[in-house]
């Protein structure tokens, strides 16, 4: 089992991680997340090709637009320590209500099937990722849904390099 060390590079497997092993990380890292103002706490983990766990968590913004998402948080960790080549990303949301509790609702965003990135980080993950497989975890720690990155944002921009 990885070891999950604060801060910086994530963990480090010395065997390949299961998907539920990968979400766990993403709802650790979660615990970090900066959401005052969705409360909706994000947890990404990131897995380079040679299987070292890159996490992140979501920063918002009092300027909502500047907020960034766990995954480019996760990505841009990963890229800023020389990863380039990846295999998977697991992602998992929790919605607190305001006394900072896991909020339980009709709909259910905190029993959500499987959290998916937004466009904005399917592309920056098509652009330094392509197509990886994106585990979108549930907030109870399960592997909801599994998607490829193509079938996620389908005749994805990018430039050949
Ligand atoms: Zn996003």
């Amino acid at each position: 089992m990885a070891r999950l060390t604060r801060g910086h590079v994530s963990a480090v497997a010395n065997e390949q991680l299961s998907g539920k092993q990968l979400v766990a990380l993403a709802i650790e890292v979660s615990d970090y997340a900066v959401a005052p103002h969705s409360r909706f706490h994000v947890g990404a983990a990131l897995e380079s090709e040679d299987g070292i766990i890159y996490t992140g968590c979501n920063v918002e913004s009092d300027s909502y637009g500047l907020t960034i998402c766990a995954e480019r948080v996760a990505l841009t960790k990963a890229l800023s320590e020389g990863a380039r080549s990846f295999n998977r990303i697991a992602i998992i949301g929790i919605q607190y209500d305001e006394n900072g509790v896991p909020a339980k609702q009709e709909h259910g965003i905190t029993e959500i099937d499987g959290l998916g990135p937004c466009g904005a980080c399917r592309q920056l993950l098509w652009d330094h990722c392509r197509d990886i497989e994106v585990i979108g975890g549930t907030s109870n720690g399960e592997v909801g849904r599994v998607w490829r990155l193509a079938n996620l944002l389908p005749d994805a921009f990018h430039i050949d390099r």
